[in-house]
């Protein structure tokens, strides 16, 4: 499946860019190589190298990024991007503002790539990230969009329809749907081996996002999470159908008046946990749960 293998890149003044706006920050992944995979058309699926996993669209009009990874690897991503499509960068999309997908902005805007996503990202990046400080101009989004808001680019032959999904992994989380090559790049709104991390959003809008993707879904449509392979329209439905069941279960709990403690030792997630992992970290069940129990009081 993988054209490219691993790429050791000329040092150049993108690397230089990179080690000048280096910080302390370790993302998972990091210092492996990046590593691009042919997902359909001409839309390619980058993973390792530090980050969640990126998607780039190569035309012979120039190419297009999905989610940035480390800034340590942006000379990696751009002589892949090089190779592939014979033209530069011209635009960077960012899913949502978490750092392994927006780590390596700073470096694109510098070199002049048009940042795209919703404008929360820019709020939060200008403000400083998880107690971190403010960055850099030249890492905001210059196009944005609003709460239920989106865009449509032409890159090539491409659509690419990049468009606010209600708030799930976090509030500014966006779906980004290559039309032509009829690939969705769903970021950390779809998990094929992991249970939702609900940092931001709500469980609620993952079954929402869950349905609109799914809808613009067909049998051959291939599907990019922020973790782990390409996938497809049954696995998401799956996903889909698992987010219900397990929500279901939690409700119920929570109807009989259990605590949390209770509703995991009751294992809502039985059946499930082979495909998905382990249940147990901290923006699942507990997030559902305080979700769920909410709902259920203001429904009292
Ligand atoms: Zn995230």
């Amino acid at each position: 499946m993988s054209r490219h293998g691993s790429y050791s890149p000329a040092v150049g003044v993108v690397l230089a860019l990179a080690a000048a706006c280096a910080h302390a920050q370790t993302l998972s992944g990091a210092g492996t190589p990046v590593e691009a995979q042919h997902v359909a058309g001409d839309v390619y699926m980058l993973s390792g190298g530090g980050g969640a996993n990126s998607s780039l669209l190569v035309t012979s009009s120039g190419a297009l990024l999905v989610d940035s990874k480390s800034q340590e690897v942006t000379d990696e991503i751009i002589a892949i991007a090089d190779e592939l499509a014979g033209g530069g960068i011209r635009f960077l999309v960012n899913g949502h503002v978490h750092p392994d997908h927006t780590d390596g902005n700073e470096n694109f805007g510098t070199l002049g790539v048009t940042i795209v996503g919703h404008e929360e990202i820019r709020q939060v990046l200008a403000a400083g990230q998880r107690g971190g400080p403010p960055s850099a101009d030249e890492a905001l989004p210059v196009l944005t969009f609003p709460d239920g808001g989106g865009l449509s680019l032409h890159l090539g032959d491409e659509r690419v329809s990049i468009f606010h999904a209600p708030p799930a992994h976090s509030n500014d989380n966006s779906i980004v749907h290559y039309e032509t090559s009829n690939v969705l790049h769903l970021g950390d709104l779809y998990g094929p081996s992991r249970y939702p991390v609900i940092a931001g959003g709500t469980f609620a809008g993952f079954i929402e996002a869950a349905d609109i993707a799914v809808a613009r879904a067909d049998a051959s449509t291939r599907i990019i999470p922020g973790v782990g392979g390409v996938a497809d329209r049954r696995q998401l439905q799956a996903y889909r159908d698992m987010l219900v069941t397990v929500g279901q279960r939690v409700a119920e709990l929570v109807g009989d008046g259990k605590t949390l403690d209770e509703v995991i030792e009751a294992r809502p997630t039985r059946g499930f946990d082979e495909i998905w992992g382990a249940p147990d970290h901290r923006l699942f069940l507990p997030v559902v749960y305080a979700e769920l129990s909410d709902q259920a009081a203001s429904a009292d």
